[in-house]
């Protein structure tokens, strides 16, 4: 059976103390689930306080060179050394504010395939793809080009992340129409491309998720989970896409 994920991706939100603060909130609540994983993925400077937190704690973003003269940057075996977990490749806000191609993204990718470090594979369509009702090629050809280095019995490293960009923080989700169709479209294209390994991949959706569209989408076929940006920063309504991706 695929995994189950709920992930949480602060982006550059939260001071220390605030973190510490939501992890103890975090830590009040009831996370035992056989089916569904949390993961949180904090700014990098955080990951050290998630080590005694008994919780998944992934990476935002990672470099991927092995070690050198790249001011800024921070490899894969640095994140493992720390315990970080998995680590999140080709956010859109990488992808369009700071200029990751699609080469790039495959480069962060065989990194971590290279040193067994799972990952979370993020894919989105602009908005101008979507009024021109070319998203599926869009998201396939995104998908192609960033798992070009991967072969089918490594696949257990990877999860995608379905993000719509205009979805994302606008307050507006994909419609359950608009997930369910791509979320088939993905499935489609893993069986094709890695066989029946395709269907173990876990396929999270991304885009305004919030405790009052949450059901609807977790019941859409091909949706394993969600990554959450906004509403993930209040353990509270974190708790309840959780008890929703629980049921
Ligand atoms: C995200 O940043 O990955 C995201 C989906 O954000 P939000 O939930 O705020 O739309």
């Amino acid at each position: 059976m695929r995994k189950q994920i709920l992930a949480a991706n602060w982006k550059m939100n939260l001071t220390q103390k605030e973190v510490h603060s939501w992890i103890a909130d975090f830590q009040t609540k009831n996370w035992n689930s056989e089916q569904v994983q949390v993961r949180v993925y904090p700014s990098a400077i955080y990951l050290k306080d998630f080590t005694t937190a008994q919780v998944h704690c992934g990476a935002q973003n990672v470099f991927h060179e092995v070690r050198g003269a790249f001011t800024g940057e921070l490899s894969v075996e640095q994140l493992q050394s720390i315990g970080c977990q998995s680590v999140l490749i080709g956010h859109s806000e990488r992808r369009e504010l700071f200029q990751e191609s699609n080469e790039l993204i495959a480069q962060k990718v065989k990194a971590c395939i290279k040193a067994s470090f799972p990952f979370v594979l993020c894919c989105g369509e602009p908005l101008s793809v979507r009024k021109a009702q070319t998203q599926e090629a869009f998201i396939l050809d995104q998908l192609q080009k960033n798992l070009e280095h991967v072969s089918p019995d490594q696949i257990d490293l990877l999860a995608i992340a379905y993000e719509p960009i205009w979805a994302i923080g606008s307050g507006l989700s994909a419609s359950v129409h608009e997930i369910t169709e791509m979320h088939l479209a993905i499935r489609t294209f893993l069986m094709a491309r890695f066989g029946e390994a395709g269907q173990n991949v876990s396929i999270l959706y991304g885009g305004s998720v919030n405790t009052a569209n949450a059901a609807a989408i977790f019941n859409c076929a091909n949706v394993d989970g969600a990554l959450v940006g906004g509403a993930s920063l209040d353990v509270e309504s974190f708790y309840e896409l959780w008890l929703a991706l629980c049921a």
